[in-house]
């Protein structure tokens, strides 16, 4: 069973070839630079030779206008290489939407009236969306034999509760432009969950846990009986952890303040809210990896980023715990949570009279484990694990699934 999971971008296409089964990733890709004249299409396959299997890599540098081109390059690359004739049938393709708002709670077959609801929920992703509605008319258009699946980065969240996704503001304008909180990583928060399940030995109706997605992007989870009942980000992406390049929670008032006070304008401090805040404003990198190296050489600003970014985590992370009233895990995942032993150390470092207790040298050691890893001593009551992220396996599931229930 294979689903060619997609992730359009506004001006990049990532896409895997997915076998949902055996998790085999067949090939994988990216096309960037969409719309330039140098645009870069990498394709790497798997190669299999007896037992072993390595990947092989294609780059071809050509202009490509748009998404249309985009799709017809990857399928000429398929087409040299050649590997979906060789190693299945393809089902169906998986697409990312990033925000399907209150329209969309499940994995969605994509009609022609699905693609305009997404259309229609532009002003609320007018970052995100408008590369989807192009991904999805064009992977459409060359690929017409299968259906196309549409899975929402919001979708997992559908479950929380009004407290949880209300703001406090006038009602009538927030009903009026559907104002609300959505959350965002909905894909790898559930994935986790369901790992952490089987880790834990539950049934994930069962479960209670706190997930942090700790990548570039970053976001906290509370779960309740394996569903989302409250989540970091909201209306947007912007709101809650500090992030690689985004401020996270701030005092809305700042927004104004800037505004009235230091002239900017209004996508001034947009741009600077989303593209130079978090880790990046703070100490001028965004990767974790460069924070800590400027930290270790006595820098205060990098210091203080991360001591920034830590706290943040763990104020998340005590609010979380009260939310649930009980949790039998916190999980780690992404790139942070994934290889970054000092952010998870300082992260759950004095709780032990909550139950929370790590092995230190297991925590060192585990560094973008391939198998989740539960780091908490036996006797701690809530767990501290590690699990790996796989948001396109999660994609290609949920697209059999969806095209299981059509037929
Ligand atoms: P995205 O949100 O783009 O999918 P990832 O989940 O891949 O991001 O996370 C990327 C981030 O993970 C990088 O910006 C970096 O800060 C962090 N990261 C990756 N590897 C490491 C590592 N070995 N140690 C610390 N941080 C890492």
């Amino acid at each position: 069973m294979l689903v060619l999971v997609v992730n359009a971008g506004s001006s990049s296409l990532k896409y895997q070839l997915v076998d949902t089964e055996s998790a085999v990733v067949w090939a994988a890709g990216l096309v960037e630079r969409i719309g330039e004249d140098e645009s870069v299409v990498t394709h790497r396959t798997r190669i299999r030779s007896g037992e072993s299997a390595e990947m092989q890599r294609d780059v071809r540098v050509a202009p490509i206008p748009d998404h249309a081109a985009a799709f017809h390059a990857v399928t000429e690359a398929f087409a040299r290489t050649g590997e979906v004739a060789e190693v299945g049938e393809l089902v169906g393709v998986g697409h990312r939407v990033v925000q399907g708002a209150d329209q969309f709670s499940e994995p969605t077959i994509v009609t022609p009236e699905v693609i305009d609801v997404i259309r229609d929920l532009i002003p609320l992703a007018p970052l995100h969306n408008p590369a989807a509605v192009a991904g999805l008319e064009s992977a459409m258009a060359e690929h017409p034999e299968v259906p196309h699946v549409a899975v929402f980065d919001t979708a997992f969240h559908a479950t929380m509760p009004a407290a949880a996704y209300t703001y406090a503001i006038d009602q009538a304008v927030a009903r009026e432009h559907r104002i609300r909180r959505y959350g965002f990583h909905g894909t790898s928060h559930k994935y986790v969950t369901a790992k952490a399940a089987e880790v834990l030995g539950k049934p994930v109706d069962q479960v209670d846990l706190v997930t942090l997605h700790l990548g570039n992007g970053a976001s906290a989870c509370a779960v309740r009986g394996g569903r989302s009942v409250e989540t970091s980000m909201g209306l947007t992406p912007l709101e809650g952890l500090v992030m690689g390049t985004r401020s996270g929670d701030i005092d809305p008032a700042l927004f104004f303040h800037l505004i009235t006070t230091a002239g900017m304008t209004a996508d001034e401090v947009d741009a600077m809210l989303n593209k130079r805040s978090g880790l990046l404003g703070l100490c001028g990198q965004n990767d974790l990896r460069e924070v800590h190296a400027l930290a270790a050489e006595g820098d205060a600003d990098a210091e203080l980023a991360l001591s920034v970014y830590v706290h943040r985590i763990r104020k998340y992370l005590g609010a979380y715990l009260a939310v649930l009233g009980r949790a039998d895990a916190i999980v780690f995942t992404a790139g942070v949570g994934e290889n970054d032993p000092e952010i998870r150390r300082r992260v759950v470092a004095r709780l032990e009279m909550i139950g929370v207790a790590i092995d230190a040298e297991r925590n060192a050691e585990t560094r973008g484990p391939a198998a989740p890893v539960d780091l908490s001593f036996r006797s701690a009551p809530i767990r501290v694990l590690v699990v790996p992220t796989n948001e396109e396996l999660e994609i290609s599931r949920q697209t059999v699934d969806a095209i299981r229930a059509l037929s």
